[in-house]
């Protein structure tokens, strides 16, 4: 079928037939960058399950190969080797880009490399999309707002970024991809989704990678004090990892481009946070504070209105409930260091 004999032709087929809505084949062909790493493990899982074939490309900077070891022999599964600064020729319906380091100690680590794998990784994935035509989801962060002076955050707000600072090759990077993406989506008519995602947690993040909920939660199950950087009343809302791969499936199926803020809306301070993990984990748990790091963002809480309409999708599992989720697979990981 001719593609522009067609109404709505609106996503495209690998190796870049147009395939109008309701026509396009089951199961898919679908690229996770980043899909060795801890949210985009996650997203396989999910998407090996419902039947697609899935194309993992990760540079294993920050990913491991035991978070998808378990789909080694799986014919409908592959593991390439690959840094999405390269240039790649694939054949996909459609590409979740989550390639980047995502906690504060991993892209400060190397910020060059980083802003290069945002700005550039996202460009190779869109020229890809574009050749293919296939569809494309940005995996973006609710650092795009930076310290953000409006509260909550809504998908309307510009952000208060600064473009100069240690963090800035991660959120300046993020909103440069944000730009690659519309420009490309406007400029090229490929077919984009953008996610911003706000803190999220759960099995196989990083043990050491600094973020706040696996320092706490790896600190409580080695006896050690919990590190409340500055005073501790700082806010983030942490989201459980398997209600964002619900949001990423659902938006990603969805016919709007976004961006949508994708975080649960329970917002709480540094100090809360270590209450909730001495309950959860240990009730001796002591917690020591530190310094708190350059441009901290004082307070983050999504305003999901637009998701809850629009994807008709909100997170379902508090805090409360994900933690105790997430310790068996530390506890096994801080068991095997030994
Ligand atoms: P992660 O570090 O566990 O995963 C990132 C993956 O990308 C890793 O497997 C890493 O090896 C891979 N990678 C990094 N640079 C690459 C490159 N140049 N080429 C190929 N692969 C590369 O982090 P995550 O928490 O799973 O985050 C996934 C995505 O979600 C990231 O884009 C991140 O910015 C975004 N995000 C995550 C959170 C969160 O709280 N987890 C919040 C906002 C946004
Ligand atoms: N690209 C890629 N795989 C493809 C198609 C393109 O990695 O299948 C890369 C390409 O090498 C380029 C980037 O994506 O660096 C942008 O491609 P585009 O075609 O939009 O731009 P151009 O190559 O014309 O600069
Ligand atoms: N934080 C903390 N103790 C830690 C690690 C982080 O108090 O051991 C604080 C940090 O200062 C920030 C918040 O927790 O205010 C969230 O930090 P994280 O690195 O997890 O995420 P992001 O800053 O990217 O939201």
């Amino acid at each position: 079928l001719p593609s522009s004999s067609i109404r709505g032709v609106v996503h495209g087929g690998a190796g870049g037939r147009r395939i109008p809505v309701g026509l396009r084949k089951r199961p898919m062909r679908i690229v996770v960058t980043g899909g060795a790493g801890f949210v985009g493990s996650h997203l396989v899982d999910r998407l090996l399950d419902r039947g697609d074939s899935v194309i993992v490309v990760d540079n294993f900077f920050t990913g491991r190969k035991e978070n998808v070891v378990h789909h080694f022999g799986n014919h409908r599964f592959e593991l390439i080797r690959h840094d999405v600064v390269d240039p790649i020729l694939l054949e996909v319906d459609q590409i979740y880009h989550l390639a980047c380091p995502a906690s504060p100690v991993h892209y400060k680590h190397n910020p060059i490399k980083t802003i290069k794998t945002n700005v550039m990784g996202t460009l190779n994935m869109l020229g890809l999309a574009k050749r293919i035509g296939a569809r494309f989801l940005l995996t973006s962060t609710s650092e795009v707002y930076g310290d953000p002076l409006e509260h909550p955050q809504k998908e309307t707000y510009w952000g208060h970024v600064n473009p100069i600072g240690v963090r800035s090759c991660y959120d300046e990077g993020k909103r440069t991809a944000e730009t690659l993406t519309m420009d490309y989506h406007r400029g090229a008519g490929v077919e984009v989704r953008i996610a911003r995602i706000f803190n999220t947690y759960g099995p196989r993040m990083c043990l050491d990678d600094g973020r706040v909920v696996s320092n706490f939660v790896a600190q409580a199950l080695r006896k050690q004090p919990m590190t409340v950087y500055g005073d501790g009343k700082q806010t983030r809302s942490f989201q459980y990892v398997s209600d964002l791969v619900d949001g990423l499936v659902a938006l990603m199926e969805s016919d709007h481009i976004g961006p949508f803020n994708l975080g649960n809306p329970g917002e709480f301070t540094m100090l809360e946070l270590a209450q909730v993990v001495k309950e959860t984990i240990d009730p001796s748990a002591t917690i020591e504070f530190r310094p708190n790091t350059a441009d901290d963002p004082h307070m983050r809480k999504p305003d999901i209105t637009k998701a809850k309409q629009l994807l008709n999708w909100e997170p379902k599992i508090p805090l409360r409930q994900g933690l105790p989720l997430m310790m068996s697979d530390f506890q096994k990981r801080i068991l095997d260091e030994k």
